[in-house]
């Protein structure tokens, strides 16, 4: 008999214990709410929604243990309990591999041992790693805690910005990234550096469904030989950082193998480049690494992450994603390391990003969280990295887009971490839909209207395929994400959304084009423009 592991269905996880009554609207009270929300998918309301694919960033339910953790928040303005609690879950997660010391249990047992909590949580001393301890972080702050992760990518490149035009004001900067998610690409061109994807060269590859569960071809990876090129073609001074996206969102979804991140490691060691992760999705990541990775079949996630984080100088990461929370980003560099050292001129970099810290968000106590949301967040790092969970949720997200890709749509297989991708230039074949007629846009539009379902286009829209040069046209994909958000939907959230899209496809010549009726200039526009869809009839 098979054993329980063998059923090829993965073990239940988790159970439900509250649930939230979704709301019967009819497709005419939905066309009224998107004629009066401009057609925006970020415009108009969820609880007019029956299923929100729209992202799956900070959406996701919480545990529990999470829940309990969120009672013990300490709102206090200086050195709340929980900041030392999540500077802690941080070592555990990134750093300590197979020994984590869980010091969040002492709050949550509430321990009154004061001489314990001393020693092995709140005076504390650590130096050498991503999240200096004591005195330590005051001389040499590394770790920072912010609202979301695109403040972790604000602070920093606004930080380094005028450092990088001090060094050399004469030569354009470039950023490499395995795909730069639109929110890095932003902050990077918003201070004057060139964002650059270098997508892995088999990424829109055909790959058969019924193989999903045997291999992988990593094809999130960031293109090696194009990396060098940059490099060699650019000179190493304009190259300030090389960034690694797991897994790569832009990309669809598609993890990073191990064996790509110490290829890339190896390069910026040899022309001494900080490497940083932008490490949103470090733990699916991991999980894929254990599942097709020779060599990782019998390691704990745990050990996994360790091994990816030594690889790298430093991360920026939302931890509305994995995490498993519902708000929170932050930035760590590892302790007199590369970056430490090239970006430290005139003071060390560490205080200059505690100053701006400061300025935006609030003490590097809170960082612009609150306690309560703090404690949620070191509660989610441990259980984000549970097997069973991540097991359940990576199949849920199989089984989408296998459903889908049996039906015939061109989905993006194999199935990335969070989230499905339909391929909108096949999606369009053999129909008179260009590229700036926002297809992916018109098909979104129709999804809501007719069946209450919300996805992203991440396209010629979003990625403004307009405003670009033929070049850098080539970095954009034309792609409707389906983001799944963590342990809110069952499979009958996912059949109803796999018959509706099917549908759709069957009647994709009712699919209208869409013209952007305003604010086409703007940036990050797909967040704030009106459409318009052009109906025929
Ligand atoms: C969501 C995301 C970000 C930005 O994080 P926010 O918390 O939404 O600001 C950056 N990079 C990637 C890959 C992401 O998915």
């Amino acid at each position: 008999m098979k054993t329980q592991e063998e059923l090829g269905v993965p073990v239940p996880a988790n159970k439900p214990l509250i649930v939230r009554t979704i709301k019967y609207v009819t497709k005419e009270q939905r066309e009224y709410a998107l004629e009066k929300t401009e057609y925006s998918m970020f415009s108009f309301p969820a609880d007019l929604i029956f299923v929100d694919f729209l992202s799956d960033s900070g959406s996701g339910t919480m545990t529990d243990f999470q829940w309990a953790a969120l009672f013990h928040g300490d709102e206090s303005y200086a050195r709340n309990k929980g900041y030392y609690v999540l500077l802690e879950a941080v070592r555990d997660t990134f750093e300590r591999g197979d020994d984590p010391k869980k010091a969040i249990n002492l709050i949550l047992t509430g321990e009154t041992d004061v001489k314990r909590l001393m020693d092995e949580l709140y005076i504390t001393s650590y130096e050498g790693g991503f999240v200096n301890g004591g005195t330590h972080q005051l001389v040499r702050p590394n770790a920072f805690i912010v609202p979301q992760g695109r403040c972790a990518e604000h602070l920093l490149f606004s930080t380094i910005a005028p450092i990088l035009k001090q060094k050399n004001k004469d030569i354009t900067y470039y950023i490499p990234n395995n795909g730069h998610f639109d929110t890095t690409e932003a902050n990077i061109v918003a201070n004057g550096i060139k964002a650059i994807n270098l997508f892995s060269e088999n990424l829109l590859d055909d790959f058969p469904y019924n193989e999903m569960d045997r291999r992988n071809p990593f094809k999130g990876n960031i293109d090696v030989k194009g990396l060098e090129n940059l490099i060699q073609d650019k000179g190493v001074e304009s190259i300030p950082l090389i960034y690694i996206t797991i897994t790569n969102n832009t990309a669809a979804g598609q993890p990073v193998a191990m064996k790509n991140i110490k290829e890339v490691h190896k390069i910026a060691e040899k022309y001494d480049i900080p490497l940083f992760f932008d490490a949103c999705r470090f733990s699916e990541n991991a999980n894929f690494i254990k599942e097709f990775e020779e060599g990782y079949k019998n390691r704990s996630i745990l050990s996994i992450v360790k091994e990816m984080f030594s690889y790298v100088d430093g991360f920026t990461i939302s931890f509305k994603k994995d995490g498993l929370a519902n708000i929170g980003g932050g930035f760590f560099f590892k302790d007199r390391g590369v970056f430490h050292r090239k970006f430290s001129i005139d003071e060390d970099i560490g205080i200059k990003l505690k100053e701006r810290q400061i300025l935006t968000f609030g003490n590097d106590s809170y960082g612009g969280m609150s306690g309560r949301d703090i404690m949620a967040l070191a509660a989610g790092l441990y259980e984000v990295i549970q097997e069973p969970y991540l097991n359940e949720r990576k199949s849920q997200v199989r089984e989408f887009a296998r459903k889908l890709a049996q039906n015939g749509i061109p989905v993006i297989l194999p199935a990335g971490g969070h989230a499905v991708y339909l391929n909108m230039d096949k999606f369009f074949e053999g129909s008179d839909m260009r590229l700036e007629d926002l297809g992916g846009v018109g098909f979104t539009i129709e999804l809501l209207k007719n069946y209450g379902i919300r996805a992203c286009e991440l396209g010629p829209f979003a990625f403004e395929w307009d405003k670009k040069t033929p070049q850098q046209r080539k970095g954009i994909l034309n792609l409707v994400r389906f983001a799944v958000p963590r342990n809110v939907y069952s499979a009958s959230h996912i059949d109803y959304a796999v018959a509706a899209i099917t549908e759709l496809y069957h009647n994709k010549e009712k699919i209208p084009k869409v013209r952007i009726s305003r604010g086409a200039e703007l940036r990050l526009r797909h967040f704030q423009t009106g459409l318009q869809p052009i109906y025929n009839d």
